[in-house]
């Protein structure tokens, strides 16, 4: 099999498990089956085929169906070698100087959990997380078989080592985020707890994938982007990188400039510049705790100051109390800012609030907007501690996280109503389109659902209502 063919089989390979995931949901999820049951077999025949004929196998793949492993605990293992870091620069002056008149190879800087994953003999023999120091990891190969995309099987026979990030694409932390009791405040939070978890099952369900960056094993291969090319043909999905060829100072501060996160689906803390030339590379050796064979450019976060107004407490369906900043509007980005969640109470504690203070903030990952500092630390501002739904006293409770955060622990509290009502939507069969549980929470919680009655009577919050994230004038209308 020629490699063109067998990159184009990978390619066809993931289409269909994606065409195979889709027909599943609508079946099993939603009753609503989108194609007949023969050509569903016929996509399923297709893909064993040609896992068959490549080799391959991934491990989102619904040939495979993963036994719901679970451990007691976490069984610690020695890397080969000890995992050292890049060095850090912040300046892209660095990267030009590293660059020389070499050929390099620029790559994100993905910032998930760092994985190690074995093979031998064909398969997937172990997968392990780097650990403190990068000296002894732990054992979560019962997770790592629930990623979306790891290669189970592969072509290559001989064993080989190889490094990446395992991570949680933006779209999907959302979506995970909303389910949660006590929602994280970063994708990279929510992967190592996920991975780490003991119970695989629950690993399956956050939609975790793994891109490969490294090759460690030494299969004389001689260039960065061969390496990459060999993972690639073993089914990895390696992370996205660019060669520049002996380029000037100016080009490569282009280069750079492209790479804008803005326009990448997972998070990413900065770039990876790394020698093609693999030989030359080793021969520079190690320094402390970093390989001198790459730097990493971290980006800084660009801080706009503020004047803090005040707290907006909302009560979710589990009677968690979610604390939200508010401050006077900034532009970041070209959009206005003027609230950022703030995930706890310990948070919320450490900022020693004041009306007027004055506080830096800025977006995440150039996406989600948070409060850096607050530079005036005036600490007069009280939380108001009472439910902003049912006006009931909250409580304060340390969740399993080891943080503390706010509840309301009225059973009768609207907002603990939003179950009644999705239940009152589904037993009726008024049918209400477009008024699934979320939305219902946000409705509750901006006070336009107090009861049934009120769900005939949305017109009066029309505006406010489409100018809710996620909610436009035409869903209200089928509304
Ligand atoms: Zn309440």
């Amino acid at each position: 099999m020629g490699a063109k063919e067998h990159k184009a089989n990978i390619k066809r390979m993931k289409e269909l498990t994606a065409k195979i995931r889709e027909a599943d949901t609508a079946y099993y999820r939603d009753d609503k089956p989108i194609m007949t049951d023969r050509d569903y077999d016929a996509l399923t025949d297709e893909l064993k085929s040609l896992e068959q004929n490549t080799g391959l196998t991934l491990s989102g793949s619904p040939t495979q169906r993963v036994p719901g492993e679970i451990l007691e605990e976490l069984t610690p293992v020695r890397h080969t070698r000890p995992m050292l870091s890049a060095d850090k620069t912040k300046s892209v002056d660095d990267l030009v100087r590293f660059a020389g008149t070499r050929d390099v190879v620029l790559s994100w800087k993905l910032d998930g959990l760092t994985l190690v994953l074995r093979y031998d003999n064909g398969g997937l023999q172990q997968a392990i997380t780097r650990g403190r120091e990068g000296i002894i990891g732990e054992d979560v190969t019962h997770t790592v078989r629930t990623f979306l995309n790891v290669p189970l099987t592969v072509p290559v026979r001989e064993p080989f080592e190889i490094r990446g990030e395992g991570v949680i694409s933006w779209a999907n932390f959302k979506k995970i985020n909303l389910s949660l009791e006590e929602p994280y405040s970063h994708p990279r939070n929510l992967a190592a707890g996920s991975v780490r978890k003991l119970d695989a099952a629950e690993a399956g369900k956050r939609f975790l994938e793994f891109f490969a960056f490294d090759l460690v094993t030494d299969l004389k291969i001689q260039t960065k982007c061969w390496q990459m090319d060999f993972m690639e043909t073993n089914g990895f999905s390696v992370v996205p990188h660019v060669k520049l060829s002996r380029m000037d100072a100016a080009s490569i501060k282009a280069a750079v400039e492209q790479m804008d996160s803005k326009h990448y689906g997972y998070p990413v803390d900065g770039l990876i510049m790394e020698y093609d030339d693999v030989s030359y590379g080793k021969s520079l050796g190690a320094t402390g705790h970093h390989e001198n064979r790459l730097i990493a450019l971290k980006w800084q976060d660009e801080l706009f100051e503020t004047r803090f107004l005040g707290i907006e407490l909302a009560t979710t369906r589990t009677g968690m109390v979610s604390i939200t900043g508010l401050f006077e509007p900034v532009e970041i980005d070209g959009t206005a800012v003027s609230r950022a969640y703030l995930h706890n109470l310990d948070i919320f504690d450490e900022f020693q609030f004041g009306v007027g203070d004055r506080i830096q903030v800025y977006k995440a990952n150039m996406i989600i907007p948070q409060i850096a500092r607050n530079d005036t630390q005036s600490n007069t501002f009280t939380l108001p501690m009472v439910c902003p739904c049912c006006g009931e006293p909250l409580a304060v409770r340390t969740t399993s996280g080891g943080t503390r955060q706010l509840f309301c622990e009225n059973p009768h509290c609207t907002a603990k109503l939003v179950q009644k009502f999705d239940h009152f939507c589904e037993k009726t069969r008024m049918d209400i389109e477009g008024l699934s549980a979320t939305t219902l929470e946000k409705f509750i919680g901006h006070g336009w659902i107090r009861n049934f009655g009120d769900l005939y009577d949305l017109e009066q919050y029309r505006e406010e209502i489409v100018s809710t994230e996620g909610f436009g004038e035409k869903s209200f209308e089928r509304l």
